[in-house]
């Protein structure tokens, strides 16, 4: 018996970078449980990060926990994949715990659930019963009416009703209800498994020829059949017992339809997702069937990379070029580069599968010590399916309605010949603006520094930043003309153009004002390949992974914005992004076309993509890179500051900047500056560009940084935070 006096390291969500110190209770602990414990005079839920034989705190002043989850949340490898995280990410260690884990773990315990219930009805449940009930048990009527009909998911009733749980309790008391676990239904047909040309082929071979960690980047154009490699490298994987494999993919890309693809590829094998659409319960049940090593395949957007998965053997991150890997809030962190590590620590490949590499991955991928695999597909894995003719097209102010002669022509030709269109802008809502022809105001949000979008179906003014919403106005506040009109094309004023030039042609709208759900991005499939539309306009929604076999013309409307952007990712943004809508056309065998609207048909960008030249575009964007020392050539953070003053925030930022020079002359301080939208949700924003040449000296200078900002004394007038590896200014 060890009889020793031990003490628990605690992590707890508060913004102090350090584990706390508890005494056991009589219940049995391990690393990676939940404990409730005091803290102050509240009672906060923490994890047990560490299990100690000493503490610098004398037991007698320490609590006790008051008690143990005996669900463990996590193991050693994860542990040691979040306290890297925390530091290397400047974040701390308790916030960076409770930041991965499903958010319905960290609510009440005793109502945690290993698993979803389905509710059934009792033979005691009848109209009549129904009828004679209270009248003022409204909603225990109600459910008991849909119980009568069918049985009932838990997460169907909690959409039902507000107080869900009294009314089921209520009803099992009458006795009308009895419960059991939810197995979800499965049955989906098998795919047939598509025969592979040499270069996918040789591509698998490559990969699964070593053992153990390696880096690979598979730099495939759109329509080459990238999802069946990672299919197959699965399959490969998946035929040792007890393994798992993780995908991670864009949050915009993980449709019904992909998921669908994996099931009926794997009928055998238990696959779940992990991403926002689902429900708190929805969400920790699926994750627990990753916990367990139910799930083999597990299918998730950013915060899936935080899973414990016990037997990993791949991680697959599909787009890795995307900019939505990396959170922009809290827990700054990049999907991408955690999944690097934690393969590296675990000793599992990973592959990373773009047809636009970001330039840190394609510049790896190039290095000469090759530290990526570099693996390439060249073609379209539809045989006849060619890339389809990428041109410019010219614009300017005349052009009417914003929609140039050679795309209404273009159209046309589709309209003649049966096939389907893309008008692509990135802008949703009718126009920008609303403006004032006699004073030239224009509408702007009053608690950000940004302009008010006019949304003409719902006759609303809307902050697409902070969500404001006002009626619109007829006369200006400044001159009270009468002479206002909404400036500049959104894709509700495209929509309305369309509709006047081709009066005889079906025409649908996809936004996110128009699709809310899943279910609408379904029925645009099935509208789509039953050709019930002819003209499809839409934002970046539309951009990736959807497959329309008769869509044969891209139409782009606002390419410039991104030209002459003060942010230097924006080039590499918008090449990734034409690239991904003008793989929409021409997937199966009809060659298809892309107009690209401009005032700028010079701009070297245009040329790389007019040959669907990857190489040429990164190439020339590196080297601008290392001339300016930039990423990848350098290594750089962001420190992020708001005030509701102008004053407080001012004097936070010059003060940090100035503490940040005196530290090292190693880093390169730039002068703070106001981002571009300088105000957002009444909040006066700041930020403080840093650059190191060497990774090191950033990090030293971050943690001696960090640590004399959490003590400033306005640091509580403030909102501050440390962005490393940003990727939006
Ligand atoms: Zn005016
Ligand atoms: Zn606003």
């Amino acid at each position: 018996m060890n009889n020793k006096q031990k003490f628990l390291q605690v992590a707890i969500d508060v913004p102090i970078n350090q584990l706390f110190d508890y005494l056991p209770n009589e219940e049995p602990f391990s690393i990676g449980q939940y404990v409730t414990i005091p803290f102050g005079r509240r009672k906060l839920i923490g994890v047990i990060c560490g299990i100690s034989l000493s503490s610098n705190i004398h037991p007698s002043k320490l609590k006790s926990v008051i008690n143990v989850d005996p669900e463990i949340i996590f193991d050693a490898p994860m542990f040691k994949l979040l306290t890297f995280v925390s530091e290397y990410y400047h974040y701390p260690i308790g916030q960076t715990i409770m930041s991965v884990v499903p958010s319905r773990l960290k609510k009440n315990l005793n109502q945690l659930r290993q698993f979803e219930l389905i509710y059934q009805a009792t033979p005691k449940l009848t109209k009549a019963f129904i009828n004679q009930l209270p009248t003022r048990q409204l909603r225990i009527r109600k459910v008991a009416k849909e119980l009568l009909n069918a049985d009932l998911r838990q997460t169907d009733v909690m959409k039902l009703v507000s107080n869900w749980s009294e009314c089921i309790n209520q009803l099992e008391a009458y006795g009308c209800l009895k419960s059991k676990k939810y197995e979800p239904k499965v049955n989906v047909p098998t795919a047939e498994i598509p025969t592979l040309n040499d270069e996918q082929k040789s591509v698998i071979n490559a990969i699964t020829k070593k053992k153990g960690y390696q880096a690979s980047l598979v730099f495939g154009v759109t329509g080459s059949g990238k999802t069946e490699v990672y299919m197959q490298l699965i399959e490969h994987i998946l035929k040792e017992p007890k393994s798992q494999a993780l995908i991670l993919v864009p949050e915009i890309n993980l449709t019904p339809q992909l998921e669908n693809r994996f099931r009926t590829r794997f009928p055998n094998q238990k696959l779940v997702s992990l991403h926002s659409h689902l429900n708190d319960i929805e969400r920790l049940d699926n994750w627990r069937k990753a916990k367990s090593g139910e799930a083999s395949i597990i299918i998730g957007t950013r915060l899936a990379i935080f899973t414990p998965i016990p037997f990993i053997k791949i991680i697959i991150i599909d787009e890795e070029h995307d900019m939505s890997f990396k959170q922009q809030d809290g827990l700054r962190y990049h999907a991408r580069d955690v999944a690097m590590v934690r393969a590296k620590n675990i000793n599992i490949p990973i592959i990373l599968g773009t047809a636009t590499p970001s330039l840190e991955s394609w510049h790896n991928a190039k290095r000469i010590d090759n530290k990526y695999n570099f693996l390439k597909l060249n073609y379209r894995a539809v045989k006849s399916a060619s890339l389809p003719e990428i041109k410019t097209v010219l614009v300017n102010d005349k052009t009417k309605n914003g929609i140039s002669r050679a795309l209404v022509d273009a159209i046309n030709d589709r309209l003649e010949r049966k096939e389907q269109s893309l008008i692509f802008i990135n802008r949703r809502g009718f126009a920008p603006t609303l403006f004032c022809s006699s004073c030239s105001w224009t509408a702007e949000c009053k608690r950000c520094s940004s302009k008010l979008v006019v949304h003409r179906k719902v006759n609303r003014l809307k902050c697409h930043h902070c969500g404001h919403d006002q009626n619109i106005i007829n006369q200006c506040p400044a001159c009270d003309s009468m002479g206002l009109h909404p400036l500049g094309s959104g894709t509700q004023k495209v929509e309305e153009a369309l509709n006047k030039l081709f009066p005889e042609a079906s025409i649908l709208r996809v936004d996110r004002d128009t699709t809310r759900s899943k279910k609408s991005l379904t029925s645009l499939h099935d509208r789509m390949n039953n050709r019930e539309v002819d003209i499809l306009v839409g934002t970046q929604m539309l951009a990736k992974g959807h497959d329309f076999p008769f869509l044969t013309l891209v139409g782009v409307l606002d390419a410039d914005n991104a030209l002459y952007s003060p942010d230097y990712r924006a080039p590499e943004k918008l090449f990734s992004q034409l690239i991904q809508v003008s793989g929409r056309a021409g997937r199966s065998n009809i060659k298809g076309q892309v107009l690209i609207q401009t005032a700028f048909p010079n701009n070297p960008l245009f040329e790389g993509i007019k040959k669907h030249d990857y190489e040429i575009f990164a190439q020339t964007l590196l080297q601008e890179r290392e001339q300016m020392g930039l990423p990848p050539f350098s290594f750089t953070a962001i420190l992020r500051v708001e005030s509701k003053q102008l004053k407080h925030g001012e004097k936070f930022i010059n003060d940090a900047a100035n503490y940040a020079t005196s530290l090292s002359n190693k880093v390169v301080i730039y002068d703070p500056v106001r981002p571009s939208i300088e105000r957002l949700k009444g909040y006066e924003r700041f930020q403080l560009f840093i650059q190191a040449n060497a990774r090191k000296d950033l990090k030293n200078l971050l943690r001696q940084w960090v640590t004399y900002l959490r003590k400033y004394p306005l640091a509580n007038r403030v909102k501050w935070s440390i962005d490393v590896d940003p990727v939006e200014f």
